[in-house]
């Protein structure tokens, strides 16, 4: 499963930064997921209060915010954020097929709210 060996990172990162910041209990962690990552919500909460059993970390509440993907063209850098329900991989502006993804993969761990 994809979201588990996601969910360890991102326990691994909260927790090292619970430690360096003497925190107690995390309530929300809140992440940023590119459109075009296929990560389901519902497992990774599944996954995450699983691994986060016997924590600083346990119940913490997944909150994911996403990124739309966005795509530049090679041809004459005009960038267009992609509708993800129809995908685009020609340019809106030239026509040009060359081109290539900005963003829309990434995933971070944007914030968390701490006790
Ligand atoms: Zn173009």
């Amino acid at each position: 499963m994809h979201e588990l060996g996601i969910m360890k990172n991102v326990l691994e990162v909260v927790l090292e930064h619970s430690k360096a910041n003497d925190v107690k209990k995390i309530q929300a962690i809140n992440l940023s997921i590119g459109a075009l990552s296929d990560i389901v919500p519902e497992f990774a909460q599944m996954f995450f209060d699983l691994l986060a059993k016997d924590t600083v970390a346990e119940g913490a509440k997944i909150v994911i915010e996403k990124v739309p993907a966005k795509i530049r063209c090679r041809s004459c850098g005009t960038e267009t954020e992609m509708d993800t329900t129809h995908l685009l991989f020609s340019c809106d502006k030239c026509g040009s097929k060359l081109i290539e993804l900005v963003s829309g993969r990434e995933f971070r761990v944007k914030s968390m709210e701490v006790e």
